[in-house]
């Protein structure tokens, strides 16, 4: 059966493992509840039927509230994308006050700000019928244990989530940075051997393909394929292309930078059934042309791939050409 088809909108069947969406920063629709309603139904169309909500609480900037879904609006935006058959998956805040490292220093504090982000991850999970997933960043900063700090605050957090519902946690494999690979959460091996040490069913790995990609640089033994003993501990994806000149991340698919077709295909050859999210810079986007035409170029390309490896094909992904051909042709008869 064509992935295609299982792709329409509101017409999954049981065969139907992998949703894809992205992450939506608010500024893709000029934080306007008008825009978001056109906006999911622009989503819709490409394919999407999931979305990674980045939540914040508290003070913010502007900055702030172009990328984070504030509290007071978590529910109404949460309950849009449902409106339209979209599953939710959250991203934790990104502000300072939210790392995990902050738990050695401050427990208490930490743990208070971050309760309600949980109680969202459990109400949402029971809202929409299916888990919702959080996706987490351990601790980075200057701390003397950094991955102590991440297995008792990501203890703390599945904890309260399994208290208060259900949810999953998916700690993110971050960018290599510089000689970093033996830090816990930075390498495909060692953030494999942290989560198995963890021993928690309810957290796995957001494998994010492009920082995994970043690896590739400085490690000689770096391949594009992850071990198995990676892939089933897999339980969240985030994907994004990187620019040809400077490697930088969060780019549209059309950079054709990243191998990510190939190092796609063993997870979808193990029958991965959570959520891809494409993890695209709405000022990258623009500088490729209208934004939401060039993420529907991005979504094109993913549902091409998946498409062909769905029919059982070894199929490369639809070329960036055969993309924009179809874009034109969506344009010109709409
Ligand atoms: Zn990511």
């Amino acid at each position: 059966m064509s992935f295609v088809r299982q792709w329409m909108p509101g017409r999954y069947d049981s065969n139907t493992v992998i949703r894809i969406g992205n992450a939506s920063s608010p500024r893709w629709y000029d934080l306007s509840p008008v825009r978001l309603e056109e906006y999911i139904d622009r989503l819709s169309g490409w394919g999407a039927s999931t979305t990674e909500l980045v939540l914040h609480r508290g003070e913010f900037d502007d900055r702030t509230a172009r990328v984070h879904v504030l509290e007071e609006d978590w529910i109404q935006v949460f309950e849009r994308y449902r409106s339209h058959g979209f599953t939710c998956n959250v991203h934790a805040p990104l502000d300072p006050r939210f790392k995990f490292d902050r738990f050695e220093s401050d427990p208490e504090g930490i743990k208070r700000e971050f309760l309600p982000v949980i109680h969202a991850v459990a109400d949402f999970s029971q809202r929409q019928g299916e888990d919702c997933t959080l996706v987490v960043h351990g601790a980075s900063g200057g701390h003397n244990n950094p991955r102590e700090a991440t297995a008792a605050f990501l203890s703390w957090v599945s904890g309260e989530l399994a208290r208060s519902g259900s949810g999953r946690i998916a700690l993110e494999l971050r960018s290599p940075g510089r000689s970093m690979s033996t830090v816990f959460d930075r390498s495909r091996r060692t953030i494999a051997e942290f989560i198995r040490w963890l021993g928690d069913e309810r957290i796995g790995i957001c494998w994010d393909l492009a920082h995994d990609w970043e690896a590739s640089e400085s490690d000689p033994a770096w391949t594009q394929s992850p071990d198995p003993e990676f892939l089933e501990l897999v339980n969240h994806v985030h994907l994004h292309d990187a620019s040809i000149g400077d490697r930088l991340v969060h780019h549209p698919l059309q950079s054709g930078r990243i191998p990510w077709q190939s190092m796609l295909k063993p997870l979808v050859g193990a029958k991965y059934d959570s959520a891809i999210t494409l993890e695209i810079r709405y000022r990258l986007a623009i500088s490729l042309g209208e934004p939401w035409h060039v993420l529907g170029g991005s979504y094109a390309m993913l549902r091409g791939y998946l498409n062909a490896t769905g029919n059982g094909e070894d199929h490369p992904a639809q070329s960036t050409e055969t993309v924009l051909i179809e874009q034109m042709h969506e344009t010109e008869t709409n």
